[in-house]
């Protein structure tokens, strides 16, 4: 019998600790977790789930007018937040609940407190006052807003954390950002009625994505309503008597009601005591790791958001599997962080695995490109006009699809499918093969016979 008092101690409630702690515990590890917010941590809380069920929220408009094409009248309609946020803050509330009966129900001891390290084994409980010892320590804290302190009036703006909790819709709506959480917003919020700029200091949103994909997100979004300024920056926020006012690098005077600020997420390492008991942070504050998820000391490891690796849910869940098999089933186990397929909940929605075009043209000698840009089925009667767009890049050399990109309706659930494709490395014989599911938007993935084009040493020919 160990003598501390936990086999495992892991600090944060969210995606990756709470599968660490769980699987642990069911494995008849000692497992003892300390939340300091709510169990289930970012996604569940104020992130990927709350957020899906906005965009479903702000899809309805749409749906709405398109039905007029499918010979339905549909009556005056009207959106009420508040009835919203309710069924949102239910839903949440639900789920947390499973994530906590999930532990229990592993028989992991839940502690509702923030919790610091006092050295390499020893966890100090700031609610309850008193320390525990644990064997191993799990640090997977995640992640919070950037609050972009460098910014005048910075304390006027919003995070996504406080999009969730909005008393009213704003009028309009500043968001400054080009990444997923900027873009998902702009478009809840336009969809929900609200006159959305979107402000980016890039030549164009999303800047780790397909050019393609980028552009064409774009060129929709604007189509909408959206206003978006690239190239620009914000230089200060002031308050008025009607709301915010916002200036620009560029010269710009924005009045609106709410600012909100998407700049990135930062890792949760502040006060923890990690560098009393010798856990080395990088210049981002993030936890450095290994291979393994194991920190610079033997017995700490860390997991999702915190060591910034790639922040993303899935991701966090994978690496606290991967943690198990290597601490309590001996079997070493690397987290695999290459090919992730990702989606971002614009609208239209955008999936993606794999490299974009301009990775892949600098990989590879030569690479063939199929791109498809055409009207999906069901604007033909709605009338919308929108366009989906789907690309799949192939290494000419050994055939290999390498990217796999959609712009369109479902995107997400594609990705997720195609992301299996590319794991498996499948070349594009592979896709030739396949038959079609008609109708579908998909079944373009696997009729794109001919390269639209192909790029050899850097050149499109
Ligand atoms: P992202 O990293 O996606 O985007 C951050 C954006 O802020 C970029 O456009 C970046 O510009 C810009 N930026 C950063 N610093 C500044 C600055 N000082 N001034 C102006 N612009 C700045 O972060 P998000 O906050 O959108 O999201 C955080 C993470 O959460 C994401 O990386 C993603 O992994 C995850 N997430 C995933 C979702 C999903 O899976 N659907 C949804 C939401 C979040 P530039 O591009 O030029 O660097």
């Amino acid at each position: 019998m160990s003598s501390f008092d936990y086999d495992l101690f892991v600090i944060g409630g969210g995606s990756g600790g709470v599968r660490a702690a769980r699987v642990a515990a069911s494995l008849g590890k000692r497992v003892g977790i300390a939340e300091e917010y709510r169990y289930g941590g970012t996604c569940v809380i104020r992130g990927c789930v709350p957020k899906k069920l906005f965009v479903y929220a702000s899809q309805y408009h749409e749906h709405f007018e398109d039905a007029a094409g499918f010979g339905w009248t549909v009556g005056e309609s009207t959106f009420d937040w508040n009835k919203l946020i309710e069924a949102k803050d239910k839903e949440i509330a639900r789920l947390e609940g499973i994530y906590r009966k999930g532990l229990d129900n592993a028989k992991a001891d839940i502690f509702d407190t923030r919790a610091e390290l006092v050295d390499a084994h020893t966890v100090h409980l700031v609610r309850a006052g008193r320390t525990v010892t644990a064997k191993t320590i799990v640090i997977a804290t995640g992640g919070a807003p950037n609050p972009h302190n460098a910014l005048p009036g910075h304390e006027y703006c919003i995070s996504s954390n406080e999009a969730f909790h909005l008393k009213a819709l704003p009028k309009a709506i500043l968001i400054a950002g080009g990444g997923y959480i900027a873009v998902e917003f702009a478009n809840i919020f336009h969809g929900l009625g609200v006159e959305t700029t979107l402000i980016y200091r890039g030549s164009e949103i999303l800047s780790r994505f397909d050019q393609d994909l980028r552009r064409g997100l774009h060129a929709a979004m604007e189509a909408k309503g959206i206003r978006i300024l690239c190239h620009d920056i914000i230089e200060e926020v002031t308050k008025t008597e009607e709301g915010l006012r916002a200036r620009t690098k560029n010269g710009k005077v924005l009045d609106v009601g709410t600012v909100m600020l998407a700049l990135g997420r930062d890792p949760n390492t502040k006060g923890l005591g990690l560098e009393a008991a010798g856990v080395k942070l990088d210049e981002r504050g993030a936890v450095v790791v290994d291979e393994y998820s194991r920190t610079t000391v033997d017995n700490i490891y860390a997991l999702g958001d915190v060591t910034d690796r790639v922040q993303l849910t899935p991701v966090a869940i994978h690496e606290a599997m991967c943690f198990v098999e290597t601490v309590y089933k001996n079997n070493p186990t690397k987290p695999d962080h290459d090919t992730i397929a990702t989606a971002v909940f614009s609208q239209p929605e955008i999936g993606t695995v794999g490299l974009t075009e301009e990775d892949a043209a600098k990989r590879f000698r030569e690479i063939e490109v199929y791109r498809a840009e055409f009207r999906p089925m069901k604007a033909t009667l709605s009338g919308r006009a929108e366009k989906m767009i789907m690309k799949l890049i192939v290494n000419a050399e050994d055939r290999k699809v390498v990217g796999a990109h959609i712009l369109g309706h479902d995107a997400g659930e594609m990705a997720q499918l195609l992301g299996i494709t590319l794991k498996a490395g499948c070349t594009k014989d592979d896709f030739d093969r396949t038959m079609a599911v008609h109708p579908t938007a998909a079944e373009e993935l696997v009729t794109m016979y001919s390269p639209s084009y192909r790029i050899r040493n850097g050149e499109r020919v």
